[in-house]
């Protein structure tokens, strides 16, 4: 019999799977807070369970379903996790401090087949989804690894990956990150970013509704679907009318995120579009100044640029905020996120 990758479900899904062995459903719920509320190393640790249960654990599942290959601590006290799939693939996590938050970025595909033109992860294409199972260790194990006293306080689908197109595994590791026997993240405390799926983001917000983040970038459909393809499939229009129906709780507000890209978005005139846009929206805007990396056709505006479209979304009464880059001396930054063969 193949092992099973245990951190691949949900409680719900470990009670009939512990039945599936013999074994009596409370079990699952023992299983289940060994592995999240106490994030137990080795079933040896787990000295309520018989021996011959153990054992029966031990032969017959994996604990880990990722492995860390290498840890890169930026300037800015920017960690950034490479960790090894089991058929040898990897994938980043990025944990980013920032008293009294600690927020760790995580991602839910290796490379992403939707090739928006400003991001690597984009330009490496689409190699496969993550499993329930890599999604939820990247948080398990992250907190393996924290300095003693910190804790991780929030979560971000905003690493390698369109989260909404990997739903079903995106969904369940919601399901397993927040259930309150677990680590008990709040679905407050959870926000996902994307590039604009609609269908799957009506769904969500029905099945799971996480905090939202829009990949924006672009006021009009002509420019954003030269810079996101997808905007091809699902365009503005479309795209608003489903943040108009997302279920925010009270006080809750959609964040749009714009990369600058100097010459690209970043007039003061395709700001008041984007305010255009943006108007009866519960809306913030997060601008990100674009991070180059090796080859790409883009450059990062001035502060001065920067500060001008931040000045324009202002006037226009929108909440502002230019997203720091932390970590870019360990290509940690957004977009910058790629596998390890695909050039780092
Ligand atoms: N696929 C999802 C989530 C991952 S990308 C999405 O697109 O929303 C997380 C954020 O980083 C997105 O807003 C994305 O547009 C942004 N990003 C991608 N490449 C970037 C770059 N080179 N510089 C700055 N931000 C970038
Ligand atoms: Fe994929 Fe998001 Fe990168 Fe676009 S920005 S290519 S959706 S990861």
């Amino acid at each position: 019999m193949d092992r099973v990758f245990i951190k691949n479900y949900t409680l719900k899904e470990l009670e009939a799977w512990v039945e599936s062995i013999g074994e009596r459903r409370f079990r699952a719920r023992q299983l289940f807070c060994h592995i999240y509320a106490r994030r137990v190393r080795s079933w040896e640790e787990c000295s309520d369970l018989s021996k011959m249960f153990r054992v029966q654990m031990e032969y017959g599942t994996h604990l880990d379903a990722i492995r860390l290959m290498e840890v890169r601590e930026s300037g800015d006290g920017t960690r950034k996790y490479l960790w090894e799939l089991p058929d040898g693939l990897t994938v980043e996590s990025v944990l980013i401090p920032d008293a009294p938050r600690c927020t760790l970025c995580i991602s839910s595909q290796v490379g992403c087949a939707l090739g928006c033109k400003f991001c690597l992860t984009g330009a490496m294409g689409f190699k496969r989804d993550l499993t329930v199972a890599e999604i939820v260790d990247q948080v398990c194990q992250t907190m393996h690894h924290l300095d003693s006293g910190s804790r991780i306080t929030n979560l971000v689908f905003m690493g390698m990956g369109e989260p909404l197109a990997n739903y079903d595994a995106v969904v369940r590791s919601i399901q397993v990150l927040s259930d309150p026997e677990g680590m008990a993240f709040s679905h407050r405390k959870i926000t996902l970013s994307t590039a604009g799926l609609v269908p799957q983001l009506a769904r969500l917000g029905k099945e799971s509704p996480v905090n939202l983040a829009i990949s924006l970038h672009a006021p009009n459909d002509e420019l954003r679907s030269t810079l996101m393809p997808v905007n091809r499939r699902h365009p503005l229009a479309e795209l608003m009318a489903a943040c108009r129906k997302y279920p925010l709780a009270p006080r809750k507000r959609i964040t749009f995120e714009y990369i600058l890209l100097e010459g690209v978005n970043d007039e003061p005139e395709q700001a008041r579009d984007v305010a255009g846009l943006l108007r009866g929206v519960k809306a913030k805007v997060n601008l990100i100044p674009f991070n180059p990396y090796p080859g790409s056709p883009f450059k990062q505006p001035s502060e001065r640029r920067v500060s001008a479209f931040q000045e324009a979304l202002l006037r226009a009464q929108l909440t502002v905020m230019v997203r720091q880059s932390r970590g870019a001396d360990i290509s940690a930054a957004c977009g910058q996120l790629a596998a390890r063969a695909a050039g780092e």
